[in-house]
Order: C-alpha cells, then sequence, then structure tokens
C-alpha cells in the first residue's frame, strides 16, 4: 500500500489518471521526475545543448513541486515534495522505488516506441523486486484500440475516425480525475532522498531564449494561455490558417508536457460544439487529429523511419553535395522564397512554427527541394518545443504524401500563392525576415519577380542581401511529379 508515482509527460497535479489512482489505492505516495539520460545524452552528443525543451520542463517540475507541496499541506503533511533524478530511468525507477520501499509504480502511458520499450524494463525490474507498474490513459481522450472500424480494424482514414470519435465520446470520457481529494496519501520525503532540483548546467544544458518568448510555463502559466485563448476560440476557424494574426491556442508544447489536461480543453471545446459554435467545432476537430494519430504511431509503430503506405519507400530522393546544400539553405531560412523563410526563423528563433507553415515547408522540402521527409522529420524533431513523434510523424508523412489520408503526391503546395492567401499583407514575413520589409505587399511574397527600381527602393539586392531563389518551383514541380510516379507504377 505505498507507491510511487513517476510523472513523464503529464507535468500536473490536478486531473492526472495515474496520480489519481495512485492516491486512492495507496496509503503512502511519494512522487517523482526522471531527466533521463537515454532521451538527453543523444543531444548532447549531436552538440544540441541549447535545447528549449529542458528549460521548459525544469519549469514545469518548479510548479509540479510547488502544488504537491501546497496540496500535501492542505492535508496537514509538511514536506512533499517532487523527487527528482538525473540517470538512466530503467534504473532510476526501480531503484528509488527500492529506497522507499514502494509496491508499486503509477505512470500514464507514452506509446513511443522508446517509452514502451523503457516501460518494459522497467516493469521487469519492479518485478525483480516484488514490486508491479501500474499504467493509464491520460495524454489523450482515446488511445490505442478504444476507438475502431466496424471491422473492428484501426481507421487509417481521418473523417470516418472522427464520426467514430464523436459517437463513441461520452461524459465519462471527458470527466476529470479529482486528484485533489485525495491528496491525504501523499508522502513527506526521507532526508536521505531530498535533493534540489537539478539546474541546467548539471544537466550538461545551456539557458536558451525561452524566457523571453510570449510563452507561459509551468500548468499556472498554461492556464493563463487557455484562459486567454478562450477568450478568441469563436473565431479560431476564421484565424487559424494565417500566420500573422493570433489566432491559434499555441497550446501545444502544454499538451506535448501535460501541464493542461487533455480532458479539460476537449471538455470545453466539445460543449461549444455541441452549442453549434464553428470556433469550438474547428479546435475540437484539431484535438482528434492529435488522438488520430497517436492512435496511428500506437497501431503502425513502422511510420517511424518508414513511409505508412510501403511503396513511398521506393521514391529516390536528392543526395549529395547540392542536396545538402539545399538542405542547409531551408534550416536556415535562406531559400530565397519569403514565407518559407519566415517560418523557418521561426521555428530557429522560438521552437514554434504556425501549423499552415509546418505545411508549406514540408511541402517545400518534399517536393520544391527533392529531399526525404525523414530528413525534414528529424529538424523538426530537435527544434519544436512542441515535439511530438506521433503529430510530427503524422504530419511530415501527409506533407510528402507517404502517409494515412495524406495530400495526394500530386498535389504540390505552390510556395508564392500560399503566401499571398495566407499572409495577404506580408505582416508574418516582415517580422521574421526583416530585410524583405521595405518591399510592398505584392513584391514581397516573391521578390525576384519585382522590379529593380523597387528592390533598389526597399534596399534589397538579391544574392546579397537576401538569396534568389534555390529552386524554380515549375521545374521543381515537374521534377516531383516524375519522382513520384514509382508510387503510381507500384499501384
Ligand atoms: P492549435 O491550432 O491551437 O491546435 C490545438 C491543438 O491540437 C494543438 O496544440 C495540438 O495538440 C493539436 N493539433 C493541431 N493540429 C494537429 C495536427 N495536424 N496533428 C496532431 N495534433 C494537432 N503538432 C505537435 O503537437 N507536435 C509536433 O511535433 C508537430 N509536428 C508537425 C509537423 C508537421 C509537418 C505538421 C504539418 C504538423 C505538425 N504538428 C505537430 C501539428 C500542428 O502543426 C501543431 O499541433 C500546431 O501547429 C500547434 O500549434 P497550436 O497549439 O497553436 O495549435
Amino acid at each position: 500500500d505505498t507507491g510511487l508515482m513517476w510523472f513523464r509527460r503529464d507535468l500536473r497535479a490536478h486531473d492526472n489518471a495515474a496520480l489519481y489512482h495512485a492516491l486512492r489505492s495507496c496509503r503512502r505516495v511519494w512522487c517523482a521526475f526522471v531527466f533521463d539520460t537515454a532521451i538527453l545524452q543523444p543531444l548532447l552528443d549531436r552538440g544540441l545543448r541549447a535545447d528549449r525543451r529542458v528549460e521548459f520542463i525544469l519549469a514545469a517540475l518548479e510548479d509540479l513541486d510547488a502544488q504537491l507541496h501546497a496540496l500535501g499541506r492542505s492535508f496537514g503533511t509538511d514536506d512533499v515534495r517532487l523527487i527528482v533524478r538525473h540517470g538512466a530511468a530503467v534504473e532510476e525507477i526501480p531503484r528509488l522505488a527500492a529506497q522507499l520501499g514502494a509496491q508499486a509504480v503509477w505512470a500514464n502511458h507514452d506509446d513511443d516506441p522508446y517509452a514502451l520499450t523503457r516501460d518494459a524494463r522497467v516493469l521487469g525490474a519492479l518485478a525483480h523486486q516484488g514490486a508491479v507498474l501500474h499504467t493509464f490513459k491520460d495524454h489523450v481522450i482515446f488511445e490505442r484500440r478504444e476507438v475502431l472500424s466496424s471491422l473492428g480494424r484501426p481507421f487509417t482514414v481521418f473523417t470516418p475516425y472522427k464520426n467514430a470519435w464523436l459517437r463513441t465520446l461520452g461524459p465519462f470520457y471527458l470527466k476529470p480525475y479529482p486528484v485533489e481529494r485525495f491528496g491525504a496519501a501523499l508522502a513527506p520525503v526521507p532526508a536521505e532522498c531530498a535533493t534540489p532540483l537539478p539546474t541546467l548546467a548539471d544537466l550538461g544544458f545551456e539557458t536558451t531564449n525561452l524566457r523571453q518568448l510570449p510563452m507561459c510555463t509551468g500548468s499556472s502559466g498554461a492556464r493563463a494561455m487557455w484562459e486567454d485563448f478562450l477568450t478568441r476560440i469563436e473565431r479560431y476557424h476564421q484565424t487559424r490558417d494565417y500566420p500573422g494574426i493570433k489566432g491559434p491556442s499555441y497550446l501545444s508544447a502544454h499538451l506535448r508536457f501535460g501541464t493542461l489536461s487533455i480532458r479539460e480543453l476537449a471538455a470545453a471545446a466539445h460543449a461549444l460544439h455541441a452549442r453549434g459554435q464553428a470556433g469550438g467545432s474547428a479546435w475540437l476537430n484539431e484535438l482528434i487529429w492529435r488522438d488520430f494519430y497517436h492512435q496511428i504511431l500506437a497501431n503502425f509503430p513502422h511510420v517511424v523511419g518508414h513511409a505508412f503506405k510501403p511503396e513511398y519507400d521506393r521514391i529516390r530522393w536528392e543526395r549529395g553535395q547540392q542536396a545538402d546544400e539545399r538542405f542547409a539553405a531551408w534550416c536556415a531560412g535562406q531559400t530565397g522564397y519569403p514565407l518559407v523563410d519566415a517560418a523557418m526563423r521561426q521555428l530557429n528563433q522560438t521552437g514554434y512554427m504556425h501549423n499552415r507553415l509546418r505545411m508549406v515547408t514540408a511541402s517545400f522540402l518534399t517536393k520544391d527541394l527533392g529531399l526525404d521527409w525523414r530528413l525534414g522529420e528529424q529538424y523538426f524533431a530537435d527544434h519544436l518545443l512542441d515535439f511530438d513523434l506521433a503529430a510530427n510523424n503524422g504530419g511530415w508523412q501527409w506533407a510528402a504524401s507517404s502517409g494515412c489520408d495524406a495530400q495526394p503526391y500530386f498535389r504540390i503546395f505552390n510556395p508564392v500563392a500560399q503566401s499571398r492567401k495566407f499572409d495577404p499583407h506580408g505582416k508574418f514575413i516582415r517580422r521574421y525576415v526583416p530585410e524583405l520589409a521595405a518591399l510592398d505587399d505584392t513584391a514581397i511574397h516573391a521578390p525576384w519577380e519585382a522590379s529593380l527600381g523597387a528592390l533598389a527602393a526597399a534596399g534589397v539586392t538579391l544574392g546579397v542581401t537576401y538569396p534568389r531563389p534555390i529552386v524554380d518551383h515549375a521545374e521543381a514541380r515537374q521534377k516531383t511529379l516524375e519522382r513520384y510516379a514509382v508510387v503510381k507504377a507500384a499501384n
């Protein structure tokens, strides 16, 4: 009847499935988080020392520690603290459970392939010492094989999945777990286990610009951002596609790390949907996409590293020096296509990229530059604050046309047309590509089409102050159709 709550992508002390079950079932519960070297060391080995996620997690842990402390106190227990370890999670968790005398470890599901392997190893190690691992759904509304087709198979097309998702949904699935009622079981941390929160430097990382960004951290910051979004959600369906407007919720990193509860968000969106509010319905739709890609990853784990549709692995992507140079230009936001460049610079400078632009840049990488979608997927994985394997892989395979329910391969975004449509006055471009800011609303989308006089008046010298386009879109489009012909031949 003693338990260890192991936090992972659920960094909150309210409406948390595993924490609720642990507190209800055990007489004494301790809480822990592990900075897992199996995840962090590969980043450090690749020289990625400035990672906003590590800083974001540290801030969330500080907040979580304060919440647990306050909850313990409200039941008269002092010294309730979050125990934070730095090491291999597969060793740290069983060791800590043994040290505390915990008979069970409690955690929420994580269906990333690495996490599944890790959890299986932890379960084995715990079994060795006579302890158990209990895990729960918490990160999504429906997971794994909960929503299936009438043939009992996982859905691979979004719209029927969404319809089934909505049919299956009942109040039970949106109900919060009332953690706060069971705080009496939170146990004080023994002196030998109490260590201060590590610093970024202790973990081997450097400070980033996270604190300068309009991103609030921890679950209290998440709540403030959620409340702000609720004042705008009504217009979401009209504003969500325009990167120059504050349209979307910017909550993805909070959903990724669980500083907000998906049940609370989905319940609010569903209530608006039920009342016929278009903004609420459109936003609920996105939350359903999130569940959709999570169940794709859980049911079709081959998508990690491989095309969902195997015939797409026959495509021969560009390789060699020119391909490497083009990839470097894409990463740096120096392709000569202003919207693409503004988007990549937004990612590099803030760790966020607008959804429309994720589609545009992913399409540009695969269908204008002819580069393997896995390169872009990895770059996003390294730089997105909200990086989530299921959503990122789903988004990249959608853009590359290799995914389930993907964009057909012959549908190729025109980066200039996208720019004119979704950033008509160049507001977003001007923010991230300031060297083009003085161009007028027409020229800013395709500076190479502007007259020399207009360029000179705006202080732009193509090839000097801003690159010429690294590919010609019309030619690239033709090449892409040829490249993807192997797919058609396979069908
Ligand atoms: P909002 O528009 O406010 O949406 C609300 C929430 O719904 C998001 O926070 C997110 O959790 C979810 N969501 C929205 N769109 C999608 C989608 N298409 N698929 C799955 N979930 C969605 N999202 C990530 O969370 N992590 C990623 O690593 C990621 N990589 C992507 C890569 C590509 C190439 C593409 C095309 C999309 C990717 N997305 C990813 C989906 C989407 O772009 C982001 O979720 C969204 O831009 C986050 O901003 P927001 O919170 O303001 O979104």
